[in-house]
């Protein structure tokens, strides 16, 4: 008799904990859909991860140059003394530093940006070129 007992309340137990890793489950699933579609909708506004939209340029941390991130184009930076120390290209949507007559080119080796907050830096010429998003610098530009 005891023993019956013990096995039907072990039994249920085992229901339980099966309907709990069912709706563990449920629960799980739900939770990384939930999180994929707030991912979704927040993260395209959110400050990284995103498509940037402007290049800055920054030599010795004053603004150089601000060009869109969306037209192809190539600039030559040229240091306060008029040297050519790199050159941005920017091709589909992404920055790349194909020149540079610093020692390292640790920033030719960087390799493309794309989204707001990347950089690239040249630490001997002192450039840094940084991804932002759609702001009202953009609007400077255009006007
Ligand atoms: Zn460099």
């Amino acid at each position: 008799m005891c023993n019956v007992r013990r096995y039907d309340s072990e039994s249920e137990g085992d229901l339980l904990v099966k309907v709990w890793k069912t709706a563990d489950i449920v629960l799980i699933v739900l939770l990384v859909v939930f999180a994929g579609v707030f991912y979704f909708v927040f993260g395209l506004q959110g400050d990284s991860g995103t498509p940037g939209d402007i290049v800055v340029i920054r030599i010795n941390g004053s603004d150089y140059s601000k060009i869109p991130l969306f037209e192809d184009n190539e600039i030559d930076i040229h240091n306060t003394s008029g040297i050519h120390i790199n050159t941005l290209r920017i091709e589909n949507g992404r920055a790349i530093m194909v020149y540079a007559d610093c020692p390292d080119k640790l920033c030719v080796e960087r390799g493309a940006v794309s989204h707001t907050g990347e950089i690239i830096v040249c630490l001997p010429n002192r450039v840094v070129v940084e991804i932002t998003g759609r702001q009202s610098e953009y609007d400077a530009i255009v006007q």
